[in-house]
């Protein structure tokens, strides 16, 4: 999970933008549509990043299909609008997957699906570049049952913390090491915050695709430091800590890893020179 910070405004296409860079054809069936549409897409953005709490307004099932066909068949000038969204994140962030900044992000999510909403089938803001892992988690769910809560952040709205909220917690063997993440529940956010942050992480199996991560990393860099003396190990570490710090995001696996590697800096030593 990252601050992205939202898209900035004048790069997100509306609907009328993205109607007018598909083909004529499609234009002639869905600019029709725009006084309908248009109003849905504003309530959208006036209710976020709580959009879960949308009703799906009436669309002819015609109207339905070439609004999904339009996203789907997508033309080079609507993928150009879409792209340029990203423009606006900082560079660094761009190609990383929001909802867990593990991978890159290639996939066009809709944060509301378009089979329930097809009138933000072609809504900017609806539309996330996320990873393959967490499309294929996330699918077409987007509230809780049966209590309804929002399961997502909404990246295109809602800034992750900038506190830290990610703990993790490290127990070393013989040549493994088990790393554990979870939602800090001594984070400084309220607890609806807490509780909205918990579903997205269960949701999407943070917690799982976090420790494999982290674990690799620390058994590549135990095995990188085989054969070398303690004081290597121990500048190593030290580097690998003010790295953490320096641009990644502040609940980024990887950052996460090192406040705890940090904390429990003598455990991390004695494993990393047992051999
Ligand atoms: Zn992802």
């Amino acid at each position: 999970m990252r601050k992205i910070g939202p898209y900035s405004a004048e790069q997100v296409p509306s609907y009328d933008r993205l109607v007018a860079a598909t083909t004529p054809a499609r234009q002639l069936s869905l600019a029709p549509l725009s006084n309908l549409i248009a109003p849905a897409c504003d309530a959208y953005d006036q209710a976020s990043p709580d959009v879960h709490t949308r009703v799906a307004i009436a669309l002819a099932d015609g109207e339905k299909d070439a609004l999904i066909d339009a996203f789907e068949n997508r033309t080079a000038g609507m993928n150009r609008l879409l792209a340029a969204m990203t423009s606006s994140l900082p560079s660094r962030h761009a190609d990383l997957c929001p909802y867990c900044t593990l991978d890159s992000n290639p996939d066009l999510d809709h944060y509301l699906p378009k089979e329930e909403f097809p009138e933000f089938a072609l809504h900017g803001r609806n539309l996330i570049y996320i990873c393959a892992t967490c499309n294929r988690k996330k699918s077409k769910f987007y509230k809780a049952a049966p209590g309804g809560e929002r399961l997502f952040i909404h990246p295109a709205f809602e800034p992750t913390s900038l506190q830290s909220v990610l703990s993790v917690t490290l127990k070393y063997r013989h040549r493994a090491v088990a790393a554990k993440y979870e939602i800090d529940i001594n984070a400084s956010i309220s607890e609806a915050e807490k509780d909205q942050l918990k579903r997205h992480f269960n949701r999407l199996g943070l917690s799982q695709r976090y420790g494999t991560r982290a674990q690799n990393s620390l058994t590549a860099l135990k095995e990188d430091l085989a054969q070398h003396d303690e004081a290597t190990v121990r500048r190593t570490l030290d580097h690998k800590i003010q790295g953490s710090l320096v641009g990644e995001p502040i609940n980024g696996w990887y950052t996460a890893l090192y406040r705890a590697v940090d904390a429990d800096r003598e455990a991390t030593v004695t494993w990393l020179l047992d051999d």
